[in-house]
């Protein structure tokens, strides 16, 4: 914005310097205003002088806030780098405690009799699953911040993946009174990536799916080429976002502002979706979501480069 405009200041004194040169001329032409011209040039070499100033000056103040700008660039680099180690080092430390807590608890559960005893146990359990969820996407997010999430391609068939994944995410329908289905799912898509990274990408929209419908509810993962490019949607018919959110919900920590259910929210932390976009962007792919407004469900797709085999791989 400065530097233009000095480009357009520069212009308007050049076409100034330009007109009062002719005006000049002409009061050449008698002699009786030599004194006028004479005024005239002291009063032109006055205003370029004037704007040679401000164009130092303006320079000068440019020079002074990109210096300014680089200084608070690098302190910026340099408290998100200590942020994502210690966001590490936290990670790291939660996670061996956790693990042996859940084991704990997992015995627990087998141990007790009472009715009661069992439904705190079982809370406990998840208390401890929903802990380690987050503290897995935690570390996603340190590591995508250092510029660290691995992704390791190689070929695998989409329909291979869907069928490892769904029993337990049919388990978690089942629980929640949610109608799965899968059955249109394109046998012959292969797709160079991470199984671990995609399977996760699904798993994330397949619960959150779950988690946003409720009881009775139906939710539907399926898939479609397009051209060189293998489409995965996961419809619901679930609480549906406002259209001016369903870009923002990829951000990180963002969940949506319009939807009034304050327990869904408390039920998550607005990572998962970030992660998902990071992990779609380094395949060369593409994720979004529509929705047709609050209360009439939600489409959420991601595009993968794919080849089409005729053979089909695993099962
Ligand atoms: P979390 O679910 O843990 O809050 P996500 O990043 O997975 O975090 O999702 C961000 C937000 O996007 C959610 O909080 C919710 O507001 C919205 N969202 C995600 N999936 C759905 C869905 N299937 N239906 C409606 N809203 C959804």
């Amino acid at each position: 914005m400065l530097l233009l405009g000095m480009c357009v200041f520069g212009l308007a004194a050049a076409l100034f310097v330009v007109f009062k040169f002719s005006d000049i001329f002409q009061l050449n032409m008698g002699a009786t205003r030599e004194r006028q011209s004479e005024r005239l040039i002291r009063q032109i070499t006055r205003a370029l002088g004037i704007a040679e100033k401000r164009v130092f000056d303006k320079a000068r103040q440019l020079e002074a806030l990109s210096r300014r700008l680089a200084a608070s660039n690098l302190t910026l680099e340099d408290l998100n780098n200590m942020k994502s180690k210690f966001l590490s080092m936290v990670v790291h430390d939660v996670r061996t405690p956790l693990a042996a807590i859940r084991g704990y608890s997992e015995l627990f559960a087998k141990s007790v009799e009472t009715e009661k005893q069992k439904r705190m146990s079982a809370n406990m359990v998840s208390a401890v699953d929903r802990l380690n969820l987050l503290v897995s996407d935690l570390t996603d997010v340190a590591m995508i911040e250092a510029g660290k999430l691995n992704i390791e391609k190689k070929p695998f068939a989409f329909g291979s993946l869907v069928s490892d994944l769904m029993p337990s995410i049919e388990i978690n329908a089942g629980n929640k009174g949610v109608t799965l289905k899968y059955d249109r799912i394109n046998p012959k898509a292969v797709i160079n990536g991470d199984t671990f990274r995609i399977s996760q990408v699904l798993q994330n929209l397949l619960n959150n799916a779950i988690k946003f419908t409720p009881k009775g509810g139906v939710v539907e993962v399926s898939t479609r080429p397009e051209g060189r490019r293998l489409v995965v949607n996961v419809k619901d018919s679930g609480i549906g976002i406002h259209p001016s959110e369903t870009k923002r919900i990829f951000e990180k920590f963002y969940q949506a502002k319009y939807q009034k259910d304050v327990n869904l929210r408390k039920q998550g932390w607005g990572l998962g979706l970030s992660i998902a976009h990071e992990i779609i962007m380094q395949h060369g792919g593409e994720i979004g979501a529509t929705s047709q407004g609050l209360g009439k469900g939600s489409v959420f797709w991601f595009k993968l480069p794919a080849s089409f085999s005729e053979m089909r791989i695993g099962g």
